[in-house]
């Protein structure tokens, strides 16, 4: 009894904050655990009459007008595993007495709005509020671009749908922002219930509808039926939205969305919904106080928890930046135990107020690096986080240029050479293969060296006196290494670790200007004509060569007996002649996959669109580059086409 009063309390807290104040202080993990603990307490003895399982949301704020409801809002009944679908659906079937096709589509993650519209124009935004009774926000509505203002069904109607942020929308709103928020779904819910309109416009916040509520001048039979009226009038135009029949396809279907589209959307859904496509028999089967007997939610694993920040450390890159990262108190994220999370910059963790010691959101999403969102509590031991002023890994003092601390110590700062040396022999460089780091670390320690030229100094003598050297390996490693003397200049180039130079970079300097003492020449000004080539990179290119220490090591290289080759480049092929840029997600291929592909068969890849580009591939969720390349009226292809061109089954 005790423990069911204290969970009432603390859930209605929780709501306070999540539904009236949009600023929740813990994970809907957290707050799910909770509720379920209290549910399974309510199913044993009784339940208190301020239980959160008997109402919907919460109270509307002041500073909006009221509106109530023509047709009560609902929540959802939900299930985290497929036993609980089945269960549901065991019942639907055995209430109906036959197999019933249900429908189904994503959860999205954001705030229910209802939108009314008379005689085909827009009038009423209002939220859902406690389901009776929601806030008109119809103006901050208007500022949402994919609200239609006018629909061709001239009745009366009202359509529900969640207003949603989508995560660009957020990155770049994060980006500017003093105080960044936190999340997708409470920056749409602060966005709209904003007496502020002007808070909205800057969100640039987005409407996926799914539901016709109280309609005049139409009738539906199902749901199927309702959302191709959503379509026809302007919504959801290219939703997730399935039957689903007879037998497990639909276990499939779930898991795909969940680990496939899920990663890859560009906004939060945190499950999927199952409905009874008969709207007849959604009438039999009825309603609860809280959710409709006719749908369930399936809720996938959180993304989002809460964990402590135990320290924070400073990692050194090779360009001596000082990276900080949070140590967490491990957590488990979707079945994956998460104890670190990158954070960009100093300024960045005072604008979050990320302390040491404090609770914080932690998201990970796919094989997304794990990210601090914000705070969720500081706590009384909780200390600020101050950047560095010496290097910790070498010492030496530290200069901040930017929002970035720098180490002041490039020759003898251990993780910046061991770094230099690593990028030196990687992949796209001059590709020393069996050089690991760990080895590379042995080299800097024990045989003192420096510098990646000093690799062609290497003997096998030298070799063997490391930790765990032998014949062979000794033998291998220095077969790879005199393999990589016969490179080509953009590999060489690449290795040469220009700043902002990377290896399409290197590429188009190869192709440019054909050799080493050509690019060495090259004047900012030709550097500029290239595609893709900014002042900055320009700048970086003319100042590197502009070193004796750099030009002392390009020479140092081609006496040891570093041979460059030309670039070889396929001019034929299907993409000859083409200057491809691909936006949004692939479905097949990952996009440096697509890029080596067009490559391959003759065709240039280029990062942005502009008028020099002649084709752009365009994948799933393709935001801007799609719009700017309708506008300058370059060719368009999808996935499927793209597929076609390359020639591959
Ligand atoms: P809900 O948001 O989990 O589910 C119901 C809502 O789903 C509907 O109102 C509708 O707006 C939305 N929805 C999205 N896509 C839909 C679709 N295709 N069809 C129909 N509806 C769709 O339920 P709720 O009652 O609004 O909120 C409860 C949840 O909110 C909790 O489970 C918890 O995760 C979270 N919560 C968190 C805190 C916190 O402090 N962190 C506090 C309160 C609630």
């Amino acid at each position: 009894m005790e423990r069911m009063i204290e969970l009432v309390a603390l859930l209605n807290r929780y709501n306070q904050e999540y539904y009236e104040e949009d600023n929740p202080s813990v994970s809907d993990a957290e707050y799910d655990a909770l509720y379920d603990e209290l549910l399974a307490l309510e199913k044993q003895y009784f339940v208190l009459p301020d239980s959160p399982t008997r109402r919907v949301g919460g109270r509307t704020q002041k500073g909006f007008a009221t509106v109530t409801h023509r047709e009560r809002l609902y929540s959802l009944d939900k299930s985290k595993t497929k036993e609980g679908i089945v269960e549901w659906m065991d019942k639907v079937m055995a209430e109906s007495g036959r197999f019933v096709p249900l429908t189904l589509e994503y959860k999205y993650d954001g705030l229910t709005l209802n939108l009314t519209y008379e005689k085909g124009h827009f009038v009423r935004a209002v939220t859902r509020g406690d389901g009776t009774t929601g806030e008109d926000v119809t103006a901050q509505a208007m500022t949402i671009r994919d609200i239609p203002r006018t629909i061709p069904f001239g009745g009366s109607v009202d359509i529900q749908g969640e207003c949603i942020m989508r995560l660009s929308a957020l990155k770049a709103y994060n980006e500017t922002a003093a105080v960044p928020l936190k999340n997708a779904r409470n920056a749409a819910a602060g966005g709209i219930r904003n007496t502020d309109v002007e808070e909205a416009a800057k969100r640039h916040l987005s409407f996926m509808a799914y539901n016709v509520g109280h309609v005049e001048g139409a009738t539906f039979a199902t749901q199927s039926e309702m959302h191709r009226f959503l379509q026809q009038n302007g919504f959801c135009r290219d939703q997730y939205f399935r039957l689903v029949q007879n037998g497990d396809d639909w276990k499939r279907w779930l898991d795909e969305v969940e680990t496939i589209d899920r990663p890859k959307l560009d906004y939060l859904i945190d499950g999927m919904v199952f409905k009874v496509d008969d709207l007849a028999l959604r009438e039999e089967l009825g309603v609860t106080a809280k959710f409709p007997k006719w749908a369930i939610a399936y809720k996938f694993h959180a993304e989002e928890v809460t964990s402590r920040v135990l320290d924070v450390v400073w990692q050194v890159s090779r360009t001596g930046k000082l990276n900080p990262l949070a140590v967490l108190d491990p957590v488990d994220i979707g079945g994956v135990s998460v104890s670190r999370a990158t954070l960009s910059n100093i300024s960045e963790i005072k604008r979050k107020d990320i302390r040491i010691g404090s609770d914080v959101f932690v998201r990970r999403s796919g094989d997304v690096i794990p990210e601090i969102l914000g705070i969720a509590r500081h706590n009384a031991d909780s200390v600020e986080v101050e950047a560095p002023a010496v290097c910790p890994a070498c010492g030496a003092p530290t200069v901040q240029k930017g929002v970035f601390v720098y180490c002041t110590n490039p020759e003898h700062c251990a993780p910046r050479v061991v770094a230099a040396i690593e990028h030196f022999a990687s992949k796209d460089a001059m590709d020393i293969d069996g050089l690991s780091v760990k080895t590379i670390e042995q080299m800097y320690n024990d045989l003192g060296l420096r510098r990646a030229d000093e690799l062609y100094d290497l003997t096998k003598e030298r070799l063997l006196t490391l930790d765990g050297f032998k014949d062979k390996k000794a033998s291998n490693l220095l077969a790879s290494i005199e393999k990589s003397k016969t490179t080509t200049l953009s590999r060489f180039i690449t290795a040469l670790a220009i700043p902002n130079v990377g290896k399409r970079t290197a590429e188009q300097m190869a192709d440019a200007f054909g050799s080493i003492e050509g690019i060495e020449g090259a004047t900012r000004l030709e550097l500029m004509s290239l595609d893709d080539f900014g002042q900055v990179m320009a700048d970086s290119v003319v100042d590197y060569f502009a070193s004796a220490d750099n030009r002392d090591f390009v020479a140092s290289l081609l006496r040891k007996g570093v041979r460059i080759e030309q670039d070889t480049h396929p001019v034929e092929g299907v993409f000859a002649n083409e200057v491809v840029v691909l936006t949004g997600a692939l479905s097949r291929y990952k996009r440096s996959e697509a890029a080596a592909l067009i490559k391959e068969r003759g065709g240039k890849v280029a990062d942005s669109v502009s008028a020099k580009v002649t084709l752009v591939v365009a994948g799933a969720d393709a935001g801007s580059k799609l719009a700017k390349a309708e506008k300058l009226q370059i060719k368009v292809i999808d996935e499927a086409e793209f597929v076609r061109m390359l020639g591959i089954d």
